[in-house]
């Protein structure tokens, strides 16, 4: 077969760990056979990004400003143990957080659903996709543990030195207390995102706070919402057939436990956090979740939802044979060339990643798949593959479908 064609390149964002080994053989089992890829390669192995001083993870980030869309495997993000294993300059910052500083960028997340590999929750029967705002809350909280008696305050110094005051609560004994905050630019960046997701893949959107009892905090949030939609959004919605919901949390988890699923729900930091390891559990593990960030100003980065998958790196490394579930990887490649193919429409580009997702899918639903979906399928008697043996598998199903 003459090779599928590309124009622009895919930033390519290599990593760590079983991931890292995972990338190439993706690469040369299911890509390189059959697209002329194009990548820009960032190498954000821990070792380059410590030769650089992290040098690379901007560059990389920036190259994605550039040409719009990336693909990134799993990085390390180091703690002491890695400053030692892996003899670093310094405790690089995550690069998945740089990555989202410089793009600003919202993260979505949506399980990838196989028949054999069911929802704890029977109703949902289309994947629900959460997208969580990156930015403050009490991700970036102070906090105060109080000794004894007292007043706590909330102080505003302005700019001109007015104050304005709020009294927390007069303390008659020991307690805590805690300062959060968002700004408008990022919340705004966030429901953009958002409301361009939506219009993307078509579907409803969803958003929740706890706006009764935060008057002014959430409240805020429900406002900027409302008030970006009606000025940006309100008419494309319409015209894409879609709706965009707002309730009060409490209320949007009852609901979304009823639903049938096929909407982006969009949560708070700590809203978000919480609920995509709910959704992603009950959906099987994080190893069939896709995970893209969408910039406001509409750059792609696609990723997997779960770490370098160290434990197996080392069985890897010992010569023990692995079986690492390569499908949330493979789906960030494919989500890349799909959303690439759109932007340069290329519909050959775009007919290939959904090929390659067909076949992973078709693959698994043939009883065919990793030791960790093994361990929860229904399917009756299903084949353990190895790392390698699985994407093979993936690679016999593609072929067929361009014999
Ligand atoms: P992890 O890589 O997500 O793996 C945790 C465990 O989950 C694994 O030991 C494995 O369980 C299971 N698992 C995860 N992905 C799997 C897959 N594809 N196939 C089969 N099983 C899978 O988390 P971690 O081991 O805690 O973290 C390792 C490194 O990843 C850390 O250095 C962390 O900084 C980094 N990390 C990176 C990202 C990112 O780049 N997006 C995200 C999270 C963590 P069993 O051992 O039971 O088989
Ligand atoms: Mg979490």
């Amino acid at each position: 077969m003459e090779k599928i064609k590309m124009n622009t390149p895919l930033v390519e964002m290599d990593g760590d760990e079983m991931t890292r080994i995972l990338w190439k053989m993706i690469k040369d089992e299911l890509l390189l056979p059959f697209i002329e890829l194009k990548t820009e390669y960032y190498d954000l192995g821990l070792g380059c990004r410590n030769e650089t001083n992290d040098q690379v993870t901007i560059d990389s980030a920036n190259a994605t400003r550039k040409y719009g869309v990336a693909v990134k495997c799993a990085t390390i993000t180091p703690n002491a143990a890695r400053v030692e294993e892996y003899d670093l300059k310094e405790m690089w910052k995550s690069p998945n957080g740089t990555i989202r500083a410089i793009l600003d960028g919202t993260v979505f997340r949506t399980p990838i659903k196989v028949k054999g590999i069911e929802p704890c929750v029977k109703n949902w029967e289309k994947p629900i996709t959460i997208a969580r705002h990156a930015y403050g809350d009490v991700y970036k909280n102070v906090e105060m543990k109080i000794p004894g008696a007292g007043k706590a305050e909330l102080v505003f110094t302005a700019a001109d030195g007015t104050q304005t005051k709020e009294t927390i609560f007069e303390f008659d004994g020991p307690g805590i207390i805690q300062g959060q905050h968002n700004v408008k630019t990022s919340i705004e960046s966030f429901a953009r995102s958002c409301f361009n997701y939506a219009l993307d893949i078509r579907q409803d959107l969803w958003f929740a706070t706890k706006d009764t009892i935060s008057k002014k905090y959430d409240h805020t949030f429900k406002d900027i919402f409302q008030e970006v939609f009606d000025k940006e959004y309100k008419e494309r919605f319409e015209q894409a057939g879609i709706t965009y919901f707002y309730t009060l949390i409490d209320d949007a988890v009852a609901r979304v436990m009823k639903s049938s699923g096929g909407f982006i729900w969009a949560c708070k930091n700590y809203d978000g956090d919480v609920m995509s390891d709910m959704i992603s559990s009950a959906c099987g593990s994080l190893a069939m979740m896709t995970s893209v960030l969408v910039s406001p100003e509409g750059v792609y980065e696609y990723e997997a939802a779960h770490g370098t998958v160290q434990r197996h790196y080392y069985n890897h490394l010992k010569g023990e044979e692995t079986s690492t579930n390569s499908v949330a990887t493979i789906f960030a490649w494919t989500g890349a060339l799909r959303k690439r193919g759109e932007l340069d429409h290329l519909k050959e580009l775009q007919d290939f990643a959904d090929n390659l997702e067909a076949a992973c899918v078709e693959t698994i639903e043939s009883g065919k798949m990793t030791k960790d979906l093994a361990l929860i399928t229904e399917l009756k008697d299903p084949v353990v593959l190895s790392s390698e043996g699985f994407i093979r598998a993936v690679r016999e199903q593609l072929q067929k479908k361009y014999a």
